[in-house]
């Protein structure tokens, strides 16, 4: 006689896809979208010294607004999904949930951008980036390059 062992599903929270599904929360605030005041470029996001990645220029970013989101921004606990209050005005941010103890680090927002491709006019999503890329339309495998 065999009795099967049922086994629960793990309930691990809210289910993410994404590829970084590590203790980690991305940050839903970002930055103002800075060009470097040199070579015109998109800034990489983020408050501080910002490196150009196209001239290496440093480019001092500051912005009150965003440290007060940032600071008050209000996140999930990964691991509980108790909702806290970052209180850091920086990013990445180290935070230690209240309720369960769970440390995790609050990750800088990745700016997203909707393009479309030129071939067959599908929206593609994908990371904002500064400088030039080649994208390759999943669609219709078209190719072509965008640059911020
Ligand atoms: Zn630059
Ligand atoms: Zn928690
Ligand atoms: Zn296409």
């Amino acid at each position: 006689m065999s009795s099967a062992i049922s086994q629960k599903p793990k309930q691990g929270g809210p289910s993410m896809s994404d590829e970084e599904s590590s203790a980690g929360v991305e940050s839903r605030i970002s930055a103002p979208d800075l060009s470097c005041p040199k070579c015109n470029h998109l800034l990489p996001n983020g408050l501080g010294i910002i490196t150009c990645l196209m001239c290496k220029s440093e480019v001092k970013v500051e912005h009150q607004g965003t440290r007060k989101k940032w600071r008050e921004e209000k996140i999930g606990c990964p691991s509980c999904s108790k909702v806290l209050i970052c209180g850091v005005d920086k990013r990445p941010a180290n935070l230690q949930c209240a309720s369960c103890q769970t440390h995790f680090v609050l990750k800088p927002n990745r700016p997203k951008i909707e393009v479309s491709c030129p071939s067959c006019d599908r929206k593609l999503r994908m990371n904002k980036r500064p400088g030039e890329r080649e994208i390759t339309c999943p669609a219709c495998e078209a190719e072509f390059k965008i640059s911020f």
